[in-house]
């Protein structure tokens, strides 16, 4: 079985494929990963990779489409694979195609993971921890028991991620929808998109996967 997961950050994406990797054996293909790896290495792909970042220029679609190609090719062919931040445009979901079919693969399905963009805004902003000890509160959700000291440790000073504000947060999301509105439509006319509640429990999501993964 091979997926595209999709989901914007905040999302519990990396939990949800790393409960994919664990109940199913499958491999998680990220194309930073993989180039990294590759540079390191020193595959042919990844000399190649390298020269080209070197020059200060963006590593291509071939360049990509090799390293997903090793990768496959590397695998074991009932391994499954989770595509991870790839494909981004048309082309590349053609490609992506092409990989997989010259491999015997197809794709089964994408998983897309939803959020109510309000929702998150809140569930993020939210966040705060104890200076002291680092147990994570939240303003809506979970609040210390005596308003300005910790629960655990009786600490008093509280700290937030610069991260975490609403701008930033729906920045991402703006930056994420850019990047998931050229391949969903594609995916969309062939039937195979799932979409999952990402803001129910992670538990839930990763029942709601399953479910899909089976349909
Ligand atoms: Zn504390």
């Amino acid at each position: 079985m091979n997926i595209i997961l999709l989901g914007p950050p905040g999302a519990g994406k990396g939990t949800q494929a790393q409960r994919l990797v664990e109940r199913h054996g499958m491999r998680q293909l990220s194309t930073g990963d993989m180039l990294r790896a590759a540079v390191k290495a020193g595959t042919p792909t990844g000399l190649e990779a390298k020269a080209v970042m070197e020059r200060g220029e963006l590593v291509s679609d071939a360049i990509v489409s090799a390293l997903i190609g090793d990768e496959l090719d590397a695998m074991g062919a009932d391994t499954g694979a989770i595509f991870d931040g790839y494909p981004r445009t048309a082309a590349q979901a053609e490609s992506l195609d092409a990989i997989l079919s010259a491999r015997g693969r197809k794709l089964d399905h994408v998983v897309e993971l939803e959020v109510d963009e309000e929702a998150l805004v809140e569930r993020i902003t939210g966040r705060f921890t104890c200076a002291t000890c680092g147990k994570g509160y939240h303003d809506t959700f979970e609040r210390p028991k005596v308003d300005g000291v910790c629960d655990k440790c009786g600490g008093t000073e509280f700290k937030r991620r610069p991260d975490d504000n609403a701008e930033t947060v729906r920045t991402r999301l703006a930056e994420y929808r850019a990047k998931t509105a050229p391949i969903l439509p594609i995916y969309e006319a062939r039937g195979i998109v799932a979409k999952v509640d990402g803001m129910a429990d992670m538990d839930h999501v990763t029942a709601a996967i399953e479910g899909a993964l089976r349909t």
